[in-house]
């Protein structure tokens, strides 16, 4: 794993991390939320959360799971909504904004499209 040392309190950390796991400060290099990160298993949204948080993306499914299995659909919702609120690219559009566009162009056809960002 690169490592890099957190420019606040100068420990080891993971390169990508977003925020330092000693002292949680987020990192100034550190990227967007997005869902297109390494290691990402279906929606990309534990191990995007795991890049935010800095902990390991086991220990945040693993907390997923045991919430499943407490909440049930409770946290299957909230899973959904990070995912539909979490781009897929630093970038990119989040799945929420994808659909605004998507009803907006079918509800204004004659609309001339936005020019892009
Ligand atoms: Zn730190």
């Amino acid at each position: 794993m690169e490592t890099k040392p957190c420019p606040a309190c100068f420990q080891s950390i993971d390169a990508r991390a977003i925020k330092c796991s000693f002292c949680a400060s987020r990192q100034p290099d550190a990227p967007l939320m997005h869902r297109n990160v390494p290691g990402r298993v279906l929606g990309g949204v534990c191990a995007a959360l795991s890049l935010q948080f800095g902990w390991d993306p086991v220990l945040i499914r693993v907390l997923l799971v045991v919430s499943i299995v407490g909440t049930g659909a409770l946290t299957l919702w909230a899973y959904a909504l990070v995912w539909f609120l979490t781009p897929f690219e630093v970038q990119g559009k989040t799945p929420a904004t994808k659909l605004v566009d998507g009803l907006s162009n079918l509800f204004n056809k004659e609309r001339v499209p936005s020019a892009p960002a």
